[in-house]
């Protein structure tokens, strides 16, 4: 599937108790190929939202009862609905209606009248967008580094090889790290000071005693060999056949 047709089976929610408005809209958004439910009031958007959530809300400002605004406000209240996307409908020349819309949380706001195709283009524009934060939120979730048998990963500070764990301090797993990301670099001690210990001051000998606890730890293990010293520069990670 690609990511347009993703884009384009989205369920949009329509929010808006104004019946030829509804129905336009509607019609604009089943055109462009997407799943269209409406509600009138947000009552009823809230039992939609609950029953069977879409994926993004065209929300009128004015509405009976609950406010557009005033119902966002609870949607981003509650941990199940804040990252539900909202683009707020509201009427020309109210500059501080889209204001109270943005500041409560809405993604982007179209000034009625407008033209469907703009509301497709916004639509199409915010759903883009969310889809590419959630890909990015699952590839933060996944950053594993390899280096020959060793296996880092950043966002769980585990380091392995060959499945088996090593204790590393936070220092200890910074600094071989610096080394996984680029196998075969020669880095300087001064380097490595910059780079894990943010150049606070500290001897170069630290450099040297955490890289002896590093291979204390490889010891033994497949990756008994990753470190290595260059003789007058530093230290790479050295990935043998
Ligand atoms: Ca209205």
């Amino acid at each position: 599937m690609t990511e347009n047709t993703n884009v384009k089976s989205a369920r949009i929610l329509i929010v808006e108790d104004e019946a030829p408005i509804r129905t336009l809209i509607s019609f604009a958004c089943a055109a462009a190929g997407y799943e269209v439910e409406c509600a009138e009031d947000a009552q009823k958007a809230q039992s939609v939202v609950e029953n069977n959530p879409p994926d993004l809300v065209l929300l009128d400002y004015m509405l009976p009862g609950l406010s557009g605004v005033e119902w966002l406000e609870r949607l981003h209240a509650d941990p199940k609905t804040e990252h539900l996307p909202v683009i707020m409908l509201t009427a020309r020349g109210s500059e501080s209606d889209r204001v109270k819309g943005l500041n409560a949380g809405a993604d982007d706001y179209i000034v009625k009248p407008f033209m469907p195709r703009e509301l497709i283009a916004r639509i199409q524009a915010v759903l883009r967008r969310y889809q590419h934060q959630s890909k990015n939120e699952q590839d933060s979730l996944n950053v594993e580094v390899v280096c020959g048998p060793l296996t880092m990963n950043e966002a769980s500070f585990e380091a392995k090889v060959d499945g088996e764990a090593l204790s590393l301090s936070a220092k200890e797993f910074k600094l071989l790290l610096v080394f996984a990301k680029n196998p075969e670099r020669v880095y300087s001690r001064e380097m490595l000071l910059q780079l894990v210990w943010d150049n606070a001051y500290v001897d170069e000998r630290t450099v040297d005693v955490h890289m002896l606890r590093l291979r204390k730890q490889l010891q033994g293990t497949r990756a008994e060999n990753l470190l290595q010293t260059v003789r007058g520069l530093g230290y790479r990670a050295h990935i043998s056949e």
